[in-house]
């Protein structure tokens, strides 16, 4: 069991996360971006920043995954910024999105697992800040060439460290069904994957059988594009009532900012239908919409209460 999960600060007892949000993306940019174009995260855009998360932790969320891998701009001394100025503890990650770089062209799975393993035990762009979790991604029609290098690649990170698996997958596709194969043939225990995106479809036979394999399942697609929240709030009660509460992890893969939406440098809107006029909730939607639709559909305030609390916990600490 891990007693502690690498947040950008240092590490942080499991038992101390609180209420977390599973897959969120704290700044959207890309790689490179920060260092290339700095004016697009002036201090106006980083204010702007702490004064979202602040709130957000007034609002009662203690922690936050940001699944912004390297290729998606993640950027780890920007988040210790915030992070410190906020007080919301953030988890960066390891691992890789969906594109094969030019520069990894050729690159073993163990050669790649090296570089995931240096990132969780010495730190990430030459800073002490250590990853808490590793991030694969697969979309429709499945597993690319690249992206299982990859995967096995996070696998034996995951062997070597211990830390946690999240999956960006297509849930329509029945993606995450190539993915646990993979994870199979490299001796991950399953009860150290998420599958993320898992609410994009009703599909309750293809997310029984995810569970059945020991996986998480984040319902991290909140309000969402294509299926209504109705629909993803009907799924997840169906899960609940099925006894899976502990392993289903919402959150609303959101991007709290977006450099073209937020700085001075970009337009005054961000494009719809993902702009704030969609959500105005922003990343408190699973908490002002998301739970008091599931009260009102019979769910205990005890699993509420837990949802986001004892999964990500669990999910963290590798509790069996
Ligand atoms: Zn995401």
């Amino acid at each position: 069991m891990m007693l502690i999960v690498n947040t950008v600060l240092g590490p942080v007892s499991t038992g101390d996360l609180g209420f977390t949000l599973m897959h969120e993306h704290v700044v959207s940019t890309a790689a490179g971006l920060s260092q290339n174009y700095p004016e697009f995260l002036d201090s106006e855009f980083m204010a702007k920043a702490v004064e979202r998360l602040t709130q957000i932790k007034k609002e009662g969320i203690d922690t936050i995954v940001d699944a912004t891998t390297t290729d998606l701009g993640r950027d780890v001394t920007a988040l210790a910024h915030l992070a410190r100025l906020s007080g919301v503890n953030l988890i960066t990650c390891t691992g890789w999105w969906l594109r094969e770089p030019f520069f990894l062209a050729g690159a073993s799975a163990d050669q790649i697992a090296k570089i995931f393993v240096r990132e969780i035990e010495v730190g990430i762009a030459g800073t002490n800040i250590k990853a808490g979790i590793i991030k694969g991604a697969s979309e429709n029609p499945g597993v690319t060439e690249w992206q299982a290098k990859v995967l096995r690649a996070i696998a034996r990170a995951h062997r070597q460290t211990g830390l946690p698996i999240m999956l960006h997958s297509n849930s329509p596709g029945k993606v995450g069904t190539q993915q646990v194969a993979i994870l199979k043939e490299e001796g991950v225990d399953l009860s150290r994957v998420k599958l993320d995106h898992s609410n994009d479809t009703t599909d309750l036979d293809y997310l029984k059988w995810l569970l059945e394999q020991g996986c998480y399942l984040g319902m991290d697609r909140y309000p969402g594009r294509g299926l209504g929240p109705l629909e993803r709030n009907q799924t997840l009660k169906v899960l609940i009532d099925a006894g899976y509460a502990d392993r289903l992890l919402p959150s609303h893969d959101w991007s709290l900012l977006r450099p073209m939406g937020d700085s001075p440098m970009g337009p005054p809107k961000p494009p719809e239908p993902e702009g704030r006029a969609a959500n105005p909730h922003g990343c408190l939607y699973v908490k002002n919409e998301v739970f008091p639709s599931l009260r009102e559909m019979g769910v205990a305030e005890e699993i509420l209460d837990r949802l986001c609390v004892v999964g990500p916990r669990n999910f963290l600490a590798g509790v069996k």
